[in-house]
């Protein structure tokens, strides 16, 4: 039969601070030798007491405002209590009914249109330590823990089981990863474990039937395997419902070479915690004024940029989704109009999520607005031809470029004077009988090839669009 799938997704993200959650160690970095981001509180000595980091409170604060949601008037932590060797005290402190923040939304964008993600919660946690599973040469095995992250500062975003496929299950998520950097609170990179997401899947037979069993599904680490992930399973529990059998509710993993998932463990219910309020950290009163000033220093969130640019630019939509997708290319193009508001901005756009994007996927660059403006500019006023921009480009990727410097230290002028172009056009096409052989035995791409050669002869410095025009003509003339 055909099942209806309900998803609901939690996300735990690494928060951008400067030290851990309850102690002044700094955040470990890749690479870092083990167990030297520690001391006696982020270790769980007895004794040691924890003392809340402003910073990452004040993150999930704009976190809640940006998806507008609601923050209590005081708020609390919790004890959340289970053995692990990952875990040195034998609890972690979280937020069980006070959370930071509550009842907010995303909207996301899907191939079948707009949908709206509620979110049930987000709060703030401590992460645990890491094991590392060894085996030696001669077979034994060890397992050895790592406390460095012990102590980590996360953010956990529950949404309300309102998603019904995995499209929308890998929209939201990278949609909420675009608005965590977007205002600072992290960075978010899932291959490197600072962004989980887990995904919870049942299905039902009907959209106004109960909930199914759910089943918990980890280890994704793309948003591609979300997306997979949750098509696996919810067809692995059609399969077994049609076949007749029942499911478990149970934690499952991913595995991204097989493209299934796999049994983990039996899901342990909240209560199995045994929460209860923290009792070396007392109540937080979130002051109305502090509040208000995070608020403030709110940067312009993405829904509201890409309406902007659509309604305000005249961007495509899908022009505006590329630019805002990228922080770093949405600020090279707010720069850049800062830099020069004359520019127009579907050309620039069209530079920054051309060019800039290009070569920004590969490395790390570093471009100067103004200058970058100043290119776009000389291109399109046809000052230089756009094989020359994009070669100027190239550099400016490279290191510190003086565009206008360079435009008249190097003669790069676009050749537009139209007697100019002519002989330029007339001398490619002496110099390559062959092409107008090609011409006239029906062969169209040789004008495509003449204009290629023109363009060299003239080191790209040839107006492309005018060459094509007067090739033409010439071939036409020359029968
Ligand atoms: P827990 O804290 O034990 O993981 P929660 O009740 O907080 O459980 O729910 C976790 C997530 O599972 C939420 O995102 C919620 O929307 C989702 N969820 C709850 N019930 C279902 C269900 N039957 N099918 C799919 N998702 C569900
Ligand atoms: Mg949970
Ligand atoms: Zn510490």
């Amino acid at each position: 039969m055909s099942w209806k799938a309900v998803i609901g997704i939690e996300i735990h993200v690494q928060l951008r601070t400067q030290t851990k959650m309850f102690c002044a160690c700094a955040i470990p970095a890749e690479g870092d030798e083990p167990n030297t981001k520690t001391c006696p509180t982020c270790l769980g000595l007895p004794g040691a007491l924890p003392t809340p980091n402003r910073a990452a409170i004040e993150k999930v604060l704009a976190v809640g405002s940006a998806i507008g949601a609601k923050a209590p008037a005081t708020t609390r932590w919790d004890r959340k209590n289970y053995f692990y060797p990952d875990l040195p005290k034998g609890y972690q402190i979280s937020q069980l009914d006070l959370p930071l923040a509550e009842h907010g939304k995303i909207e996301v964008t899907t191939s079948t249109g707009t949908r709206t993600v509620g979110i049930r919660r987000a709060h703030l946690e401590e992460d645990t330590a890491r094991l590392r599973h060894e085996k030696a040469r001669d077979g034994a095995r060890s397992s050895l823990v790592d406390y460095n992250r012990s102590g980590v500062a996360l953010l956990e975003i529950v949404t309300e089981p309102d998603i019904r496929d995995g499209e929308t299950a890998r929209r939201y998520a990278e949609e909420l990863r675009l608005l965590l950097r977007t205002i600072g609170a992290a960075d978010a990179e899932m291959e490197n474990g600072q962004m989980r997401v887990e995904a919870n899947v049942s299905i039902r037979a009907s959209e106004d039937a109960p909930f199914g069993t759910r089943v918990e599904v980890k280890n994704m680490n793309s948003f591609r395997a979300v997306e997979r992930a949750i098509a696996f399973e919810i067809t692995r529990q059609a399969e077994v419902l049609d076949a007749g059998g029942t499911l478990t509710q149970e934690s499952r993993g991913w595995d991204e070479g097989s493209g299934t998932t796999y049994t983990m463990r039996a899901k342990e219910d909240s209560h199995d915690y045994r929460y209860f309020p923290e009792p070396d950290l007392p109540p937080l009163a979130i002051d109305p004024a502090w509040l208000a000033a995070i608020v403030a220093t709110l940067p312009e969130l993405p829904h509201a940029r890409r309406a902007r640019y659509v309604a305000e630019l005249a961007l495509s939509e899908y022009d505006a989704a590329v630019l805002v997708g990228e922080p770093a290319a949405a600020g090279l193009f707010e720069a850049a109009r800062a830099a020069l508001p004359s520019l127009d901005a579907k050309i620039l756009a069209n530079w920054v999520s051309g060019e800039y994007l290009r070569v920004a996927r590969d490395r790390v660059v570093t471009i100067d607005a103004a200058q970058f403006a100043a290119l776009v500019a000389a291109v399109a006023a046809k000052e230089i031809s756009g094989t020359t921009g994009k070669a100027l480009f190239e550099e400016m990727a490279a290191g510190p470029l003086d565009i206008r410097q360079v435009i008249t230290s190097r003669g790069l002028s676009q050749i537009s004077d139209g007697a100019a172009l002519e002989a330029l056009a007339a001398e490619t096409l002496a110099a390559h009988p062959q092409a107008l052989a090609d011409w006239r035995a029906g062969k169209q791409q040789a004008i495509g090839f003449l204009v290629g050669q023109s363009m060299k002869a003239s080191k790209g410095r040839g107006d492309a669009a005018q060459l094509g025009e007067i090739l033409r003509r010439l071939l036409e003339a020359a029968g």
